[in-house]
């Protein structure tokens, strides 16, 4: 296997198209890694893309919102001010990947490109309406996150091409976002269920708008409108978010598998998505 480590976005999108199906891109090698060692996969050229400016950038601009670098690794994000302030959502779903050890090298990139159904950033960064912005030999693209993972393992990326930032829209006056995930222990297991939610309120506490997803429930996130509906004109009474829990239960199409049964995942799917409601409430009332 060769390593290579461009500087920049043009030479690592180079390498990739030269290296055909045997080349990969290299962020914090925390699922690429333990893929190709198990054999999972074969990688004949690593392209790591670490050293790429493009992908390192971590800014918050209050007209534009935030532009998070693909390869950005998730412990960043708990030392920069705007996450805690406008994105707790999609702060919440970096702090629980793995450990702080495995944080000091994942990305929210390699999160969502790794394609899992079960993947912590993916739901926050769908109820927060981001937007992944790619970059391959045919040009750039803006995919948007609810759009971006198309089955277990698969993603909208080209072969060839690099998710080079991830945009995520400046936060609405009286908004507020949470997410949360069941595992079985307290760290280091994929999410059983997870679920975000993005609530929007006019000035008297009425739901002007909301979004709902929810993960590890379908070979892919599940974007859950009825839920969102059924918040939409509500000030979050007990009937309102019942309906939206039942809503993601409804959505759900899990399987069995180790990890849970089909009941289990939409019983989980009903009361993840009630919680995250109530942790976004309580966050608009602070
Ligand atoms: C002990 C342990 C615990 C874990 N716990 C969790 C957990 O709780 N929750 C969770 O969601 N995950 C968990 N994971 C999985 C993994 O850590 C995360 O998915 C992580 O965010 C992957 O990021 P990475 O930077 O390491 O990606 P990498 O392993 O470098 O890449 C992952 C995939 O994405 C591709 N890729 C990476 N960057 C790009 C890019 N910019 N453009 C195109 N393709 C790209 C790679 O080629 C590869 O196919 C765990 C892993 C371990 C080892």
């Amino acid at each position: 296997m060769e390593y290579l480590a461009p500087a920049s976005l043009d030479e690592a999108i180079g390498l990739l198209a030269s290296g055909g199906s045997g080349a990969a891109p290299l962020a914090g090698g925390t699922d690429l890694i333990i893929q190709n060692r198990s054999g999972r996969r074969e990688i004949l050229k690593m392209v790591d893309i670490k050293r790429i400016p493009e992908l390192n950038v971590l800014e918050f601009d209050a007209k534009k919102g935030l532009r998070l670098g693909a390869a950005v690794p998730c412990i960043r994000l708990g030392e920069f001010a705007p996450m805690h302030k406008h994105y707790p959502a999609l702060l919440e779903g970096a702090e629980l990947i793995g450990s702080m050890q495995i944080q000091g090298r994942a990305s929210v990139g390699g999160n969502i490109c790794n394609g899992s159904p079960a993947a912590d950033t993916i739901c926050a960064l769908i109820v927060l309406d981001a937007v992944c912005v790619t970059r391959g030999a045919g040009g750039s693209r803006e995919i948007p996150a609810k759009d971006f993972m198309t089955g277990p393992g698969k993603t909208a990326l080209k072969p060839g091409e690099l998710l080079v930032e991830v945009r995520v829209p400046p936060p609405p006056a009286g908004s507020a976002n949470g997410y949360l995930r069941f595992i079985p222990r307290n760290e280091m297991d994929i999410a059983v269920v997870s679920a975000g939610v993005w609530l929007a309120t006019s000035k008297d506490g009425k739901c002007t708008d909301a979004r709902v997803a929810i993960g590890a429930c379908g070979p892919t996130p599940i974007v859950v409108d009825k839920a969102a509906k059924a918040l939409i004109g509500s000030k979050f009474e007990e009937a309102a978010i019942a309906a939206a829990g039942q809503a993601s239960r409804e959505a759900a199409r899990p399987i069995t598998d180790i990890r849970g049964t089909v009941e289990y995942r939409r019983q989980l799917a009903d009361v993840l998505t009630r919680r995250a409601i109530g942790m976004a409430v309580q966050r608009l009332k602070q």
